[in-house]
């Protein structure tokens, strides 16, 4: 399957066409021991992302470490909607609260020459790795990364404020997916007894913080759209709309500062 592929290719510095230009291609004892330890790895259950140190998300590579969530595909909405709702600002500020590798900050800043933008994370570590891939995209220019907690401290004003926060009901933690609950860093994960704690402190942080007419863009766990509609709402925040992902489970929610 594909998990094999990418272990196959990780040991030997393949590309992947030409591992299929090359099926036949003896690994070297050095090659061989890798693909093993690697294999042996993903059979205990650990995500191919944490074995490989890196996962794709938007068509760009980035670095993980223990304190940064896994890239998720259905996190891919937050971006899309960033773009779509920032079509037509000039030069927008973009923050990215709880940034973990700086995924979405710096998908948005790809996508978006003019953009810049600040990425938070309580951890160092975290900051550490997000600023590692800054660099490596070449955003570094354009994304700045604060150890905070959400938007503490953080200045000026923004055009778009973008966050996919823990929102795992603490009690639900233990029946999620070994992957998950064993590698996934947990404050990533665990959004309190209720699952809303950061949006409690997030949503009005970041109303105060958008420029008139811009937009708040969050994940959301599924069955949360009630509840965190009206922290929304709660603090005047308008033209709340929300998405799904492919499996039909409310993934986005959006709001625009008045
Ligand atoms: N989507 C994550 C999961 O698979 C949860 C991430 C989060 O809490 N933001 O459990």
């Amino acid at each position: 399957g594909l998990d094999a592929r990418l272990i196959v290719m990780h040991a030997t510095g393949m590309t992947h066409v030409e591992l299929l230009r090359e099926p036949e291609r003896i690994l070297s004892p050095g090659e061989a021991e890798t693909v093993s330890r690697c294999a042996g790895r993903r059979a205990a259950r650990e995500p191919l992302a944490r074995i490989l140190g890196h996962w794709n998300f938007f068509g760009l590579e980035f670095s993980l470490s223990a304190e940064t969530l896994v890239p998720r595909p259905e996190t891919e909405m937050v971006v899309e909607a960033g773009i779509e709702l920032l079509a037509g600002v000039h030069a927008p500020l973009i923050a990215d609260a709880g940034t973990g590798s700086g995924c979405i900050l710096l998908a948005l800043l790809h996508a978006l020459p003019q953009a810049s933008g600040t990425g938070t994370d309580q951890s160092a570590v975290a900051v550490d790795t997000a600023r590692k891939n800054a660099r490596a995209l070449g955003l570094d220019g354009r994304a700045r990364f604060a150890t905070t907690n959400w938007l503490d401290g953080i200045n000026g004003v923004f055009d778009l404020v973008v966050s996919n926060p823990p929102y795992v009901m603490s009690g639900d933690i233990a029946g999620l997916e070994p992957e998950v609950r064993l590698h996934d860093p947990p404050a990533a994960l665990d959004g309190g007894r209720d699952g809303f704690d950061a949006y409690r402190i997030l949503i009005p942080q970041a109303a105060e913080r958008l420029k008139p007419g811009g937009w708040l863009v969050m994940e959301t766990g599924s069955g949360q759209h009630n509840m965190v509609t009206s922290l929304l709402q709660d603090v005047g925040l308008v033209n709340i709309g929300t998405g799904r992902d492919m499996a039909g489970h409310e993934r986005i929610i959006q709001a625009q500062k008045p």
